[in-house]
């Protein structure tokens, strides 16, 4: 590990890449928190620990540490999942410190040039962009349904690609007809008296893959006496361009969010994915430094609630249909630790008549999607995988309830992997299930309510 010779500047405020960590100097070095990190699990080594990387963060900002390869290799392994701010007994707001990090080394060694054109092309160009992510989503069905994906596959073609290019084709999640990507109405009613009246986050990378999930989540706060509200022109709120050290884009994208659904003049911002219901929740801290925006932000910020946590504050409005299913529940992280969502879940799933869960040891740690960790980082992203699936398997449940697109798609290709039958779902089709599940007609092809069979999914 490489080290300068610069004193370390006493009275100067801790940064990487312009952003404050000064709560390293919160951590009082107990360790609690090292039993909770799955890295330091799997590796145990303290510097593939929060407390490790603490002190490396620490260093960095102070100046007495340089950028090594090694720095970059603990610090880009960390999965971002916040199990240690859970348990961290000083209140270490570890979630900030690694995306200052992230960005620090984003900045300083952004890679080979096609790298930086690939994280372009996702960060800025996609992201940035539903209409583009729109018509990615259309080519890359396209790929699929044409069996050029499993020709390329079957002839070792796709071994040929640049850099990540094999991985990404690996992970691509079968991507469903443009028919089945409508998103829910621009309005759906309120059935029965009116609670309040709420605008739906239809996400980025939800609404092309998991466009049933946010017709699900509309049609089933109807029936919780919602007037739901779909915002038109919504794009991405940032969270992947945060957590992978794209700071700048991440503001920008966190600007427009507050415009468009500011413009919608909802009691509550309702979000149905785990990582940019954390994300959204910390607008007010990610914007605190802009003149025009930070009250805003603020304002914003305290009126999202996931889609549980709103849910659960009142018992659910019946009549609820029997759901035969014996499931268990697998906490995302940003869910549990990012907005300390454990019960509400729970709560929401024992109210389904003839609905049995399981608990899941381990429910809690991460599964190893984490953005898109399990591209950058595959080897520990399978170790966490092989982890979370072992476990579900000794449940004997059908099928494994959570809240998180990349957490659906990661444990479902582990289980496919393992030939299980168990099926991976959100929380919200189990609700709409037991609310009867969409209407007839709802799309003009209707069979986009269920998932993909194992062999649609090509893996
Ligand atoms: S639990 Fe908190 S204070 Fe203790 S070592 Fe971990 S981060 Fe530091
Ligand atoms: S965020 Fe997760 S992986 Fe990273 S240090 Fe904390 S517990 Fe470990």
């Amino acid at each position: 590990m490489g080290t300068s010779n610069q004193a370390s500047p006493a009275a100067r405020p801790l940064t990487l890449h312009g952003l404050s960590v000064e709560g390293v100097n919160q951590c009082v070095h107990c360790g609690l928190c090292l039993a909770s990190c799955p890295t330091f699990s799997e590796l145990g080594t303290e510097m593939d620990s929060p407390r490790g990387r603490i002190f490396l963060i620490k260093s960095l900002a102070e100046g007495r540490m340089s950028l090594s390869d090694s720095t970059v290799r603990h610090l880009s392994l960390c999965l971002d999942c916040r199990a240690c701010e859970t348990v961290c007994p000083a209140g270490v707001p570890y979630g900030r410190l690694i995306e200052a990090a992230k960005a620090e080394i984003e900045q300083r060694q952004p890679g080979a040039p096609t790298r930086r054109l690939f994280r372009w092309l996702n960060f800025g160009l996609l992201l940035g962009h539903p209409r583009l992510l729109a018509l990615a989503a259309s080519g890359a069905r396209l790929y699929q349904a044409s069996g050029l994906q499993r020709l390329a596959r079957r002839t070792g073609l796709i071994g040929l690609l640049p850099g990540t290019l094999p991985a990404w084709d690996a992970l691509l999640p079968p991507v469903p007809a443009k028919s089945e990507r409508v998103p829910p109405p621009r309005v759906t009613r309120a059935a029965g008296s009116r609670r309040a009246r709420v605008a739906l986050l239809t996400g980025c990378v939800q609404s092309v893959i998991f466009a049933a999930h946010n017709r699900a989540t509309a049609r089933v706060l109807s029936k919780n006496g919602c007037d739901v509200v779909v915002p038109a022109g919504q794009g991405c709120c940032g969270a992947l361009n945060a957590h992978g050290g794209d700071h700048a884009r991440a503001v920008a994208m966190a600007r427009a969010t507050i415009d468009t659904f500011e413009a919608a003049r909802a009691d509550v911002v309702i979000v149905n994915t785990s990582g940019c219901g954390a994300h959204m929740k910390a607008y007010g801290y990610l914007l605190a430094d802009d003149q025009a925006y930070a009250e805003r932000a603020r304002r914003f910020a305290a009126s999202v609630q996931d889609l549980a946590e709103f849910l659960a504050q009142e018992p659910l409005r019946g009549p609820l249909s029997p759901v035969p299913l014996t499931c268990t529940y697998h906490d995302p992280c940003h869910v549990v630790h990012g907005q300390k969502i454990k019960s509400e879940p729970r709560q929401l799933l024992a109210q389904i008549p003839e609905l049995r869960v399981v608990e899941l040891t381990e429910s809690d740690w991460c599964c190893g999607s984490a953005g898109i960790y399990n591209l950058t980082q595959p080897e520990m992203a399978t170790r966490l995988l092989h982890r979370k699936v072992s476990h579900v398997l000794t449940t004997g449940a059908e099928a494994v309830v959570t809240a998180n697109p990349g957490c659906i798609l990661q444990i479902q290709a582990g289980l496919d992997a393992h030939t299980a039958a168990v099926r991976v779902m959100h929380l919200v089709e189990v609700l709409d299930r037991a609310y009867g599940g969409a209407p007839r007609g709802e799309l003009k092809r209707p069979r986009g309510e269920r998932q993909p069979s194992r062999g649609e999914r090509g893996r």
